[in-house]
């Protein structure tokens, strides 16, 4: 066993350290090399470590760099080597962190996690919170809260009854939400497009002045940086408007929640403290490894009915916090360790650093960009970046052309009509010579489309 493991630490520091010299998107060679894991199931047992080495030689070559410092697709983190290691050691502890008792060690540093998580974001002291696999199944947590409270308002019972005969409820999104938001909404049985669809601005943020009048059970969906622009909802006033009306104010803060951490942009979520839920992700910004994602919810009872195993959802002894009466699953991995490390070992200063580091290199990419002669389309006001390089083919081009060329990789997107490349900042690991190096490639592609 210790070979085995001591194997693996080393090939996967291998990994991490040539990272930095190799292409970021896989070579085709590499990903055409998979079908050497294409072989009939084996008969017998053989030997773990030939598997490790299959899976390292044919597996490692066929990942994209994402891991690395010159990955801006999507909005994806990389991983800070505190919790790396710490994934390590808590993937040896092998503990299911449904409930407390049999897990205390991963459970109480799973409610220690919740507290300095809600002081490092700013939210209320009393939330309720949960760590789950991602955004989405947070925004799923959030709305499912909601659905319970709304309908608890007017007297229904929707966890045991169901939607079948329940006063309905209304939906309102933004124009710009993130079909994680919809998707959740599906799967509530509130409907993908049962919703009342607010106008957006030029940014992506809901027009605030075309919210119709509230009455009844309502839900609002406001978002806290979109995934194109980085923009903001405004969520004071959406707050204003909403919560004296009775409705619940959900916000999708997948990424932008995190602005909350530091000096320079934590007026992004000015009244972000009014809303009754949200919805973000350590794997993005927080940088740890995949998956982890985190729901929080002013009135923990309300997460705690829709979620409990159990309909006798009794307010749970804080000593003996059962994570799985906030959260769908029952038996689960314990998420909560790596955020643990990331934020003992960075403390605020460090978040807040690590999150403005993003910000800044956002807008050196765009000044670098837009000295060169490409459109930025957006205010750069977080972390994303979309640059047109001209039309949509030849966008397009550039686009292929730096993945292919290999320096870094962003992604494809069209915003309100146009194409363009998604720069998306949010790696510990970038610096402002990858941003130089990434700008002189993308040029450079450029040059030849
Ligand atoms: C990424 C993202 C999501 C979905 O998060 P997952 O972790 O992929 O489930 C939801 N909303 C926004 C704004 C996002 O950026």
């Amino acid at each position: 066993m210790k070979e085995l493991l001591t194997d693996a630490a080393t090939r996967a520091i291998h990994y991490l350290e040539t990272l930095d010299t190799r292409s970021v998107a896989p070579a085709p060679s590499a990903v055409a090399a998979l079908k050497a894991f294409d072989e009939p199931l084996p008969e017998q047992p053989g030997d773990p470590a030939d598997t490790l080495r299959l899976l390292d030689e044919v597996g490692s070559p066929a990942t994209t760099a994402m891991a690395g410092r010159r990955f801006y697709g999507f909005v994806i983190g990389g991983s800070l080597p505190v919790t790396l290691a710490a994934n390590w050691l808590a993937g040896a502890w092998d503990q299911n962190t449904g409930l407390y008792r049999p897990t205390p060690g991963t459970a109480f540093l799973e409610q220690v996690s919740l507290r300095w998580l809600l002081d490092i974001l700013q939210l209320p002291a009393t939330c309720g919170g949960a760590f789950v696999t991602g955004a989405t199944v947070a925004n799923l947590c959030g709305l499912a809260a909601a659905r319970h409270a709304v309908l608890k308002r007017v007297g229904w019972n929707v966890e045991a009854d169901g939607l079948f005969g329940a006063p309905p409820i209304t939906v309102i999104i933004g124009g710009e939400a993130h079909p994680s938001v919809s998707k959740s909404l599906g799967v509530l049985g509130l409907g993908r497009t049962r919703v009342v669809k607010i106008p957006v601005d030029d940014q992506g943020r809901m027009r605030v002045d075309a919210m119709p009048p509230i009455h009844g059970p309502t839900i609002v969906c406001a978002q806290a940086g979109n995934v194109n622009t980085g923009s903001f909802d405004a969520i004071d006033e959406i707050c204003r408007r909403a919560r004296p009306a009775g409705a619940w104010v959900h916000v999708d803060g997948a990424f932008g929640l995190w602005a909350a951490a530091t000096k320079t942009r934590a007026g992004l979520c000015a009244g972000m403290g009014e809303a009754d839920s949200w919805a973000t992700d350590a794997h993005k910004w927080l940088n740890v490894p995949y998956d982890c994602g985190l729901a929080f919810v002013r009135d923990p009872h309300a997460l705690q009915a829709a979620m409990a195993i159990t309909a006798e959802y009794l307010p749970t002894d804080s000593g003996f916090r059962n994570p799985a009466d906030f959260t769908p699953e029952l038996s689960r991995r314990a998420r909560g360790v790596e955020v643990w490390a990331a934020l003992r070992s960075l403390g605020r200063a460090g978040i807040a650093d690590m999150i403005e580091r993003n910000c800044d290199q956002a807008r050196r990419f765009a000044a670098q960009l837009t000295a060169a002669g490409f459109t930025i389309l957006n205010d750069v006001v977080l972390n994303q970046v979309l640059v047109s390089f001209g039309d949509a083919e030849r966008t397009k081009q550039v686009i292929q052309g730096v993945q292919a060329e290999g320096t870094c990789w962003a992604g494809i997107t069209v915003w309100q009509g146009r194409t363009a490349m998604r720069l998306s900042l949010s790696s510990w690991a970038t610096t402002d010579a990858d941003v130089d190096r990434s700008v002189a490639a993308i040029v450079r592609v450029a040059a030849g489309c």
